[in-house]
């Protein structure tokens, strides 16, 4: 019963099922999972050197476009990208592209798939602030050209919010390590557990040609809601990253509300239950309005999770510790018992205060300006990922960085 572990709930593919997968695809003239790739992933090449089983050809392949090939095939909201695109969706089914994915990418760095490292190194250096998703693409891509590349974290992992957000029952941690020491192996180095102030800052555009901010939109979004500063009321990310860094509270007896209704929600719903709470996720807006994916749903009611639609909160009750929580519905006012409310409404950035001070704007919504090729309106500085979409998909912060910054571009 995957309730009582943290394991991985999706298993990898046989060997069989792979093959099945493959020879299900049509390679269709103008391949519309590719497209709907954020990457531009080279999806029906893979799949073809999968069903022949060289993981060789088929990891070069899954590279060539995706710094992290083993995090999109497990994490990607698959329904409405490329599997939500492929011709047979619409006939019995999509080849399951994401799960092809991850399993490519696991056979071949199993067989001993490295990237390979630059020919020869430029002069050129580039530092990277945030080892997320965002951080990690830019960085192997300029390290892809040679250019010396220094990636910082405060954190003393790599991940951003795959290490810290997102659950090992989704993403197994082990593979950010393997991930840390190929790109390691590959040239990069890492400086963690060093947060980046003014100063640092001012040293770093010194010694390099060119910056990339990777700095996330962690900040927990704020609502009005009374009793919210109650004990027992906690910021969604917070908790989890707790937990994630193996804090893990019995919750046994317990009853756990989760506001909220996307993959953070469904989360902390699925980490709550596997703490042994009873778990009710409370949404303001009706079931087809939940940001969630669907397979992140399933997941959560198979597990136990029960969702009450169409309740928006009011206030939190209690006293010294939250008692229970208060709802507008459509069909009156209705108050819900819970001894934990977890707060997963949204983040947003948190620009640190250097970026006024170097001129680097920002939107109102906090989110760091940037043109097409994510040039910020300092002229050595780049930025990509979340600090400029807001909270987004891991694949969408992947997406080419720094194109043109340097005399040599991975392009
Ligand atoms: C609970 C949760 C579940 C999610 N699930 C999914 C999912 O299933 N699928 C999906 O595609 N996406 C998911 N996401 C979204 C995805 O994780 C993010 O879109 C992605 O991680 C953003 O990448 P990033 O590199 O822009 O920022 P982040 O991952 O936030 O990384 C930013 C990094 O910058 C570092 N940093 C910030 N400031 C400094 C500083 N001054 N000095 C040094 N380091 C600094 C931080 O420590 C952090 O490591 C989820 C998010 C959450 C919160
Ligand atoms: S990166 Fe995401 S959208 Fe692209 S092929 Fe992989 S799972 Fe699909």
């Amino acid at each position: 019963m995957r309730l009582t572990d943290w394991n991985e709930t999706e298993q990898p593919l046989s060997l069989e099922d792979l093959q099945l997968q493959a020879e299900r695809c049509l390679d269709c003239g103008v391949p519309g999972c590719r497209n709907a790739c954020p990457l531009g992933n080279f999806i029906p090449d893979w799949l073809e050197a999968a069903a022949r089983r060289d993981w060789k050809q088929a990891g070069d392949l899954a590279h060539s476009t995706s710094p992290l090939p083993e995090v999109c095939g497990r994490i990607c909201p698959q329904h409405r990208l490329c599997e939500g695109s492929c011709t047979r969706n619409k006939m019995e089914g999509a080849v399951t592209i994401g799960a092809v994915e991850r399993t490519i990418a696991n056979r071949a760095l199993d067989a001993g798939w490295r990237p390979i490292t630059p020919a020869h190194r430029t002069e050129h250096r580039v530092a990277v602030i945030g080892a997320g998703p965002a951080g990690l693409s830019c960085a192997e891509r300029q390290n892809r050209s040679g250019v010396e590349v220094t990636v910082y974290d405060r954190s003393n992992k790599i991940g951003g919010l795959l290490q810290t957000g997102v659950p090992s029952f989704k993403l197994d941690k082990s593979l950010l390590d393997r991930r840390q020491a190929i790109l390691e192996q590959a040239g990069i180095h890492f400086v963690l557990d060093t947060l980046v102030n003014k100063a640092m800052l001012s040293t770093l555009l010194e010694d390099n040609d060119a910056i990339f901010l990777g700095l996330g939109a962690q900040k927990a979004r704020t609502i009005e809601l009374p009793g919210q500063t109650l004990p027992g009321v906690e910021q969604a990310l917070g908790w989890l990253e707790r937990i994630n860094t193996g804090t893990r509270e019995s919750l046994d007896g317990q009853h756990v509300l989760v506001l909220g209704g996307g993959d953070t929600a469904m989360d902390c719903a699925r980490s709550a239950l596997r703490l042994g709470a009873e778990v009710t996720i409370a949404y303001r807006g009706p079931v087809d309005s939940l940001r969630a994916s669907p397979k992140e749903i399933t997941l959560t009611r198979e597990e136990g999770g029960q969702f009450v639609l169409e309740h928006t909160p009011i206030r939190c009750e209690g006293t010294q510790q939250v008692t229970r929580v208060h709802f507008d519905t459509p069909s009156g006012k209705q108050v819900i018992d819970a001894s934990k409310v977890l707060l997963a409404l949204g983040q947003q950035p948190a620009p640190p205060p250097w970026l006024t001070v170097l001129d680097i704007a920002t939107e109102p919504s906090g989110n760091i300006r940037v043109d097409t090729q994510g040039h910020t309106t300092h002229p050595k500085i780049w930025a990509g990922g979340d600090n400029t979409l807001g909270p987004n998909l891991a694949v969408n912060s992947m997406v080419k960085r720094l194109k043109g910054c340097l005399p040599v571009s991975a392009y």
